[in-house]
């Protein structure tokens, strides 16, 4: 059965660095992968074309398709839109929502090649590879009520932290599963001495706990999990939290391994339908330039081929393919050393190919 791929190559570098993941999916299908792939618009270039970030033919191909790779959305632009329902932003939200991909995956894994890029002492993370699991569509970014408005003679801003016991399950079991691919420990982030919704949030990885007897379940409030990653990240393998906690976590843990042109990532919902994007955004400053480095994009296709499509022979391909390139020498300016020589995004889509 051909499975369908829809790219949105998005704003800023988003076109440059989807242009050469899809070299490496046309060189997947070659290799005999039976998927059909489309593009269409998302973000600033939606609204600049149709007047919606994301428009209904758009939103329509994204929930037939089986996986979405997604470039990055958003730049200075669209900063200024006064309907904040236009905003570039909005689109990424909207597709999240629509397809329900509570499920968002974020490895952090520090390339051996790049380990002089980390900001953090060679020992601290040598061999760092952590999985953050992060739920995606609740918490305090979507409880209602929220809003800003008048109280006693001053303005007051509110959100709603919510989550219910089947969200966390859901996410829950996600990670749990994870782990017992990986290195079989977990660590849950919460904030249990001080939110309730959390306290709940503790109770539900408990209660899962023994169905993955495998699995070491451990707890600890984000504050502290904020400061061992800092210190030791290497005690972590996968660590499972919300969505407040975990975009703030994961970001984190990307810097870790410096080099944020590195990094993919996966959303999934309940079917296994994936959305697939670099964690970084669309970097206005560099677009245009063919500076950007597409291996963060290349290894989302790779997440792809893994987590929607159940081909992990090509991901693995892809993924050596990478580390390939890396010993090689080869490095995009993000990743090269001072006064080393640096290749464009092109010319690291080439590399990647000719390794494949
Ligand atoms: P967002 O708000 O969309 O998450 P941001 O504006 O916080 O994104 P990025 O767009 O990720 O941040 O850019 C942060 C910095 O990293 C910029 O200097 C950008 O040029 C650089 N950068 C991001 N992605 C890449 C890449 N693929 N290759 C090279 N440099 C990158
Ligand atoms: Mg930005």
């Amino acid at each position: 059965m051909t499975r369908k791929i829809l790219v949105l190559p998005g704003d800023g570098i988003g076109p440059e660095i989807t242009a050469q993941a899809s070299r490496v999916l046309a060189a997947c299908q070659a290799q005999g992968l039976d998927v059909e792939v489309a593009e269409a618009p998302v973000g600033g270039a939606a609204y600049d074309a149709e007047g919606s970030p994301l428009p209904e033919g758009t939103l329509a191909k994204a929930r037939a398709a089986d996986a979405v790779l997604l470039g990055a959305v958003g730049g200075p632009k669209w900063d200024k839109l006064e309907d904040i329902s236009k905003r570039p932003e909005k689109g990424l939200l909207g597709l999240r929502k629509e397809l329900g991909l509570f499920g968002n995956l974020r490895p952090a894994l520090l390339y051996p090649q790049l380990a002089e890029a980390s900001s953090l002492k060679p020992e601290l993370v040598a061999g760092l590879d952590i999985m953050i699991v992060r739920e995606l569509t609740g918490g305090i970014y979507f409880g209602q009520p929220r809003g800003i408005e008048e109280r006693d003679g001053q303005r007051v801003g509110y959100n709603t932290y919510v989550y219910s016991e089947a969200e966390i399950e859901r996410i829950g079991r996600v990670a749990f599963e994870m782990a017992q691919k990986r290195g079989k420990k977990l660590c849950s982030v919460d904030k249990a001495n001080v939110l309730e919704v959390t306290m709940l949030w503790r109770e539900v990885m408990e209660r899962l706990a023994p169905e993955y007897p495998d699995v070491a379940l451990s707890h600890m409030y984000v504050d502290n999990a904020a400061m061992q990653l800092v210190r030791a990240p290497k005690q972590f393998d996968v660590v499972v939290t919300g969505n407040m906690f975990g975009d703030i976590l994961s970001d984190a843990a990307a810097m870790l391994t410096g080099s944020i042109g590195m990094l993919p990532s996966a959303s999934l919902n309940e079917s296994g339908q994936g959305m697939y994007e670099p964690c970084h955004g669309s970097a206005p400053d560099i677009a245009g330039q063919g500076l950007a480095n597409p291996l963060a994009t290349i290894l989302s296709v790779a997440m792809m081929l893994r987590y929607s499509l159940g081909e992990p022979a090509l991901a693995e391909r892809i993924e050596a393919a990478v580390g390939k390139v890396l010993d090689d020498g080869l490095r995009t300016a993000d990743i090269a050393a001072e006064g080393e020589r640096s290749v464009s995004t092109s010319e690291m889509g080439d590399a990647v190919l000719a390794a494949f």
